[in-house]
């Protein structure tokens, strides 16, 4: 039995059934021996790719293989930011083409995403930090992206807890339509729209190599719970790319690090935006529970792991406590890792890869979660039309030897 549709009536009537009429939210089914496609990696990017692989391009067998739980990895650990405000137009029109569908993502996947649209407000310290912010705000707005500049009068009306005079805020540039979403929703979401469209997700299911047909043509993958047969492979496992890449027989422009987030206990409602200073190295909004969500730069040194270091911790507190001077007797909560994989541009990977039948869809690094909806619907048109889509066009992997790079690093820095 499957969950069925979710309603306002439906939730009363189970209601008043005593919630014994929910059935899963998607299925546990065995592998089959052969699908048209498989997805490696069950994050979002992943899901969401099967997602519109079934609903778009009506690929009869999908199934997606993850080697733990879905949204184990990045997906479930990031800091829930999502926005557009890129400087490029390629990178602009893939990263807002994301964010109008979350506009409409909640009813189109019958699955409250959270959306809050409740803007971002990146931080100006210093004159050239003012140079910079304005540049960078006036590429949006040449893009058709929505942004405006605050000035300290108006940053101080807007969020009264930020500490305007211990590192100087010279101004802002906010970005309305940025905001959040609740990470495993956009994952489960995805997820349980797939099954309803016939995905089969493998938990527990570990991809450790590939076959190859004669014409060297992907022809299927080896797991943990035996060999699976498919017509076509997309990868979408973040951190792990260079590894899966490695078994494929190519190489990837990728280096993965530990990248760091952190809840504070909860209080109450204090700050109702997301607030983000790149030179203090720490950006913080505050969930529904009132926990306020810090996050700041990557780990110093590449590494698999998905867990960080004290180095860390202590540079994004400091900058956290510059700027809201107010948290300081806050209680840390948790934190933790996830592994990220960046690109020297920092720009994503979307597009075929060396190996005919194989597409790629990685190197989001710091800033993936905002782009799952496009990165979804970009891999699975590749996949199923073998052609990249026009919004993926300047992603491609040849970029690195025409040395077409689309250098987001300003964007992409702490600026989730
Ligand atoms: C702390 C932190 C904060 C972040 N904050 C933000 C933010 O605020 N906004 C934003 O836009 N982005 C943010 N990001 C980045 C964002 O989370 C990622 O870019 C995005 O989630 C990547 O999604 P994905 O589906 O590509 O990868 P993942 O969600 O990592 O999924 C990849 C999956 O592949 C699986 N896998 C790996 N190897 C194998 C194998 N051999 N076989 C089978 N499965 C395998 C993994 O288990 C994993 O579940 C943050 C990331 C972190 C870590």
């Amino acid at each position: 039995m499957r969950s069925g549709r979710y309603s306002a009536w439906r939730l009363i009537r189970e209601g008043l059934r005593g919630h014994r009429g929910w059935g899963p939210a998607w299925r546990s089914p065995e592998p089959k021996r052969h699908y048209d496609v498989v997805i490696i990696g069950g994050g979002g990017h992943g899901l969401a790719t099967a997602y519109y692989l079934a609903k778009h391009h009506g690929v009869q067998t999908v199934a997606v293989v993850e080697r733990g739980w879905i949204g184990g990895g990045n997906s479930g650990r990031n800091t829930t930011i999502i926005r557009s405000n890129y400087f490029w137009p390629e990178s602009a029109a893939l990263y807002d083409f994301a964010l109008k569908q979350y506009e409409a993502l909640s009813q189109e996947l019958n699955f409250n995403l959270m959306v809050s649209q409740r803007g971002i407000l990146i931080l100006a310290h210093s004159p050239a930090d003012v140079d910079m912010r304005r540049r960078s705000m006036n590429g949006m707005l040449l893009n058709g992206i929505d942004a405006e500049w605050m000035t300290p009068e108006a940053i101080a009306a807007e969020i009264p807890t930020l500490q305007m005079r211990r590192y100087p805020i010279l101004g802002g540039v906010m970005q309305r339509r940025g905001g959040t979403a609740r990470h495993d929703a956009v994952v489960w979401g995805y997820a349980r729209a797939a099954d309803a469209l016939g995905v089969d997700i493998l938990q527990n299911t570990a991809v450790t190599g590939f076959q190859f047909d004669a014409s060297g043509r992907v022809a299927g993958i080896e797991t943990n719970r035996g060999p699976i047969g498919c017509g076509a492979v997309g990868l979408a496992v973040a951190g792990n790319s260079s590894d899966l890449a490695r078994l494929a027989g190519f190489r990837l422009p990728v280096v993965s690090y530990a990248l760091q987030a952190f809840v504070s206990e909860p209080v109450k409602p204090c700050l109702d935006t997301v607030v983000l200073s790149p030179a203090t190295g720490a950006y913080v909004s505050q969930s529904d529970k009132g926990e306020l969500v810090i996050g700041g730069a990557l780990d110093l040194y590449p590494s698999y792991a998905q867990r960080g270091n004290l180095p860390i911790i202590e540079d994004v507190a400091a900058g956290l406590v510059e700027m809201f001077p107010c948290f300081s007797r806050l209680r840390w909560l948790r934190s933790w890792a996830g592994c990220v994989d960046v690109v020297h541009d920092s720009s994503p990977i979307l597009g075929p890869t060396p190996v005919p039948g194989m597409a790629i869809n990685c190197g989001w690094g710091t800033g993936g979660f905002k782009a799952i909806p496009a990165g979804g619907y970009l891999l699975a048109h590749q996949i199923a039309t073998n052609r990249a889509h026009p919004l993926a066009a300047a992603f491609g992997l040849e970029r690195f030897t025409t040395g077409r790079l689309v250098d987001e690093a300003a964007a992409a820095g702490i600026a989730h």
